[in-house]
């Protein structure tokens, strides 16, 4: 008889990165050469992610303009391969604006949304990028700063659309007739574009109804003799963490069971992500939904693309775009960078607490690979610095760094193959999305992870240097940082 297998969450990896992984060196090498913790990226994964992108756009013939959303990672070598590829960038800060034109973005590709104060607005209005401006506060503004100089182009975000999610950025619908007001008024200092949203979650029927708004604003736009020229659908095209949606759902249904008290306990300290507790059943959506996604970011837009609008005859998204010759606009963020990071760490010791759980403490801490503090649902990689003599999996929650009580990396019970020793490197999958860049303090000091790039150059294997120094084309990289004896396998 063997044993039943234990719960677990397997997780998607791009072939490039499991290359990098299982070649000889691979993450050993990079933390015996640049330390522990790191994070590092791949750009080679996020031209794929554009390629899948791209393809789906071109196989309907449209016009569109694709603008990484700078914000979900700091990385200079996904900008530098953005620019490379030659889409265009959305930035969100001024730092975020400075990083692109540094990797070569010209102001022109280059898009502004988020909310901007009075500094920021002050520093765009010279500049000739779009500005997507998120309130008619900032539409007025953007019109008095446009002074004698060349029109300022525009995009307005709106929300409040019916049957999406409540937002905090946009123009509410009830309230674009001010907008059209600015508009028309200041044609001489603003270039109208057109109509923008970004809608956070994953559901392809929201997405929808702000198409449908943004089509019928669009054509109200014509009416007041305005010649918006864009739809932009912004980001939210999501990504797939999981590589086994069955096991997800399993070790799902027993993190329910054992939060009843059924089986091996699975939650540090009282936890419920989110689930609701009562009369003996477990209700409600967990915290951590997102990473039983199964659906790519392709088939999203694909799917949004080909949807039959009713407005329009049930003619498809993609062709009402073409027939107005609206160029569609996407901001993809964590689309573009899906398994394109993951960050490395080292275990420094193996405890048992007072109730006999195992931590398995590492060298960084929860918030250098959580995305806002949320709980990842996707198993690190063990790899162990030598051989086990007798493996046996092993259930742990894995412990940050910082001596605070909720510096748990891992608030859910993860099986590893074996028990952890001190200097054995654990591997986190997917951080590249938010997760390795969007809460990272510096609690205790603790100076922030070095980010390195990886790539794998044809006849040389695969090759690691400060993330700062990547170049897309391989010939022009940093000399000597190679991994030395690292090919793929
Ligand atoms: C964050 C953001 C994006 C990117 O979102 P993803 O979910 O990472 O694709 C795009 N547009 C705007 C306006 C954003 O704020």
């Amino acid at each position: 008889m063997t044993a039943p297998m234990p719960p677990g969450l397997p997780a998607q990896i791009h072939p490039l990165v499991r290359a990098f992984l299982s070649g000889p060196g691979g993450a050993r090498e990079v933390v015996a050469r640049f330390g522990s913790p790191a994070h590092l990226v791949f750009p080679q994964v996020f031209a794929d992610n554009l390629d899948r992108l791209r393809a789906v756009l071109e196989a309907r013939r449209a016009r569109y303009r694709i603008c990484y959303a700078h914000k979900v990672n700091h990385s200079r070598a996904f900008v530098r391969t953005a620019e490379h590829a030659g889409i265009g960038i959305d930035v969100a800060s001024a730092q975020e604006l400075a990083s692109a034109r540094g990797a070569g973005f010209a102001c022109a590709r280059i898009e502004v949304t988020g909310p901007k104060g009075e500094d920021f607005l002050r520093a765009l209005a010279a500049t000739g990028s779009a500005i997507n401006v998120d309130n008619v506060w900032e539409l007025g503004r953007v019109a008095e700063l446009a002074g004698g100089r060349a029109p300022i182009p525009v995009l307005v975000r709106v929300c409040g659309i019916p049957g999406t999610p409540v937002s905090r950025f946009g123009v509410p619908l009830d309230r674009v007739d001010e907008v059209f007001e600015v508009l028309t008024a200041r044609r001489d200092r603003i270039a109208f574009r057109g109509f923008a949203f970004h809608i956070d979650s994953g559901e392809p029927g929201e997405r929808l109804r702000a198409v449908e708004a943004c089509l019928e604003l669009t054509e109200r736009a014509y009416a007041h003799g305005l010649a918006p020229a864009v739809l932009n659908i912004g980001g939210g095209f999501r990504q797939v963490f999981t590589a086994d949606a069955a096991a997800f759902d399993a070790y799902v249904i027993a993190l329910r069971e054992s939060l009843l008290g059924r089986g091996e306990p699975m939650a540090w300290g009282g936890n419920t992500f989110g689930f609701h507790l009562d009369g003996g059943a477990v209700h409600g959506t967990p915290v951590f939904h997102k990473y039983a996604n199964t659906v790519p970011a392709d088939r999203m837009l694909a799917d949004l693309l080909d949807a039959g609008l009713e407005a329009h005859g049930g003619r498809s998204f993609a062709q009402v775009a073409a027939e107005n010759l609206l160029e569609v606009w996407l901001e993809p963020g964590k689309a573009l960078v899906d398994h394109a990071g993951i960050t490395v760490a080292r275990v420094e010791f193996v405890k048992e607490t007072a109730d006999g759980s195992v931590l398995v403490n590492l060298d960084l801490s929860r918030d250098t690979v959580t995305p806002a503090d949320q709980e990842v649902m996707v198993d690190p990689l063990l790899v162990p610095a030598a051989e086990p003599a007798d493996p046996a999996p092993l259930g742990v929650y894995l412990a940050g760094r910082l001596c605070l009580e909720r510096d748990l990396i891992t608030n859910h019970k993860v099986w590893l193959p074996h028990r952890p020793r001190p200097g054995d490197l654990v591997v986190f999958p997917n951080t590249g999305a938010y997760h390795m860049d969007l809460s990272a303090a510096r609690a205790a000091m603790h100076a922030l992870p070095p980010k390195l790039a990886v790539w794998h150059e044809d006849g040389a294997g695969f090759r690691v240097c400060p993330d700062e120094l990547y170049e897309p084309r391989a010939e022009l990289s940093a000399e000597g940082a190679s991994v030395p004896g690292h090919g793929v396998h």
